[in-house]
């Protein structure tokens, strides 16, 4: 029996630099492919540019001009922030913010990360370079994403099957369990066979243990927008229980969204 999956919270634009679409396109595929909840999430990263400045990041400061109702698709405002290091802090939280993009002050002691995720309905937390945990035990990737897991503006652990670093997934999951998080189960990671059975592996415990997952696409173009093949034929080999799939349904995601905290308003 195929799965309903009617949420993709995990898509970017053309501002995460290596992807390719407008949210106008994403919108316009999302509403194409049934989508009815779109999260765009653009890289919030040292992978963007080499300077670290609130105006290379003002993308994000501005989405409250997106109708939250978008051609029939309730458009969410998110960021896929990268976690940088053992204590499972985020890119920019070390980083002053002294002034806005017009060279207005902020108040003082405001990161980069403040500033930049302020207003945004939610984080997604990855791992893109994973140097900073090499040579690290799994006790501390654990305590990891752990950390992450409990900062309270994070709703996703985003593609932890494909971010090298392994942990205790046991441990992880019931963190999630207990702070109402999601574990993603990204299309993208299981497009190669590389990062398979760590994914599998890790969606098996978590419809062993109860925790609720959110299937992505992580579209970096418009047509991917909304599309899981490989995500829904793991999920359906292993038997996933479709009331674990948060985004299952509009209501579904919006409620655990309101359980961890992140009210959509
Ligand atoms: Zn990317
Ligand atoms: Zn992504």
């Amino acid at each position: 029996m195929p799965y309903t999956i009617a949420g993709d919270i995990h898509t970017h634009t053309l501002a995460s630099r290596h992807a390719y679409a407008t949210i106008s396109e994403n919108v316009a595929a999302a509403r194409a492919a049934g989508v009815e909840v779109l999260g765009s999430t653009d890289h919030f990263s040292m992978m963007l540019y080499p300077e670290q400045h609130i105006r290379n990041f003002q993308f994000f400061i501005n989405q409250g001009i997106w109708p939250r109702e978008w051609d029939g698709v309730t458009v969410l405002h998110g960021a896929e922030v990268d976690i940088v290091s053992l204590a499972g802090t985020f890119f920019g939280q070390d980083i002053p913010c002294p002034e806005g993009i017009v060279g207005h002050l902020n108040r003082p002691g405001s990161t980069l990360f403040d500033i930049v995720t302020r207003d945004l309905d939610y984080l997604i937390a990855s791992v893109h370079n994973g140097m900073f945990a090499d040579g690290a035990t799994v006790a501390q990737t654990t305590a990891m994403y752990t950390a992450v897991l409990e900062s309270p503006r994070v709703l996703v652990l985003g593609h932890a099957g494909r971010s090298g670093i392994p942990f205790d997934i046991d441990e992880v999951l019931t963190v999630a369990r207990e702070n109402h998080k999601l574990i993603e189960i990204n299309n993208h990671s299981l497009e190669s066979r590389r990062h398979h059975d760590v994914c599998q592996k890790i969606a098996e415990r978590a419809a062993e243990l109860g925790v609720g997952i959110v299937v992505s696409s992580d579209a970096h173009i418009a047509p991917a927008i909304g599309k899981f093949p490989c995500a829904e034929r793991m999920l359906e080999e292993i038997h996933f229980p479709e009331e674990l799939i948060m985004n299952r349904g509009r209501d579904a995601l919006l409620g655990a969204m309101a359980a961890a905290g992140l009210e959509v308003k």
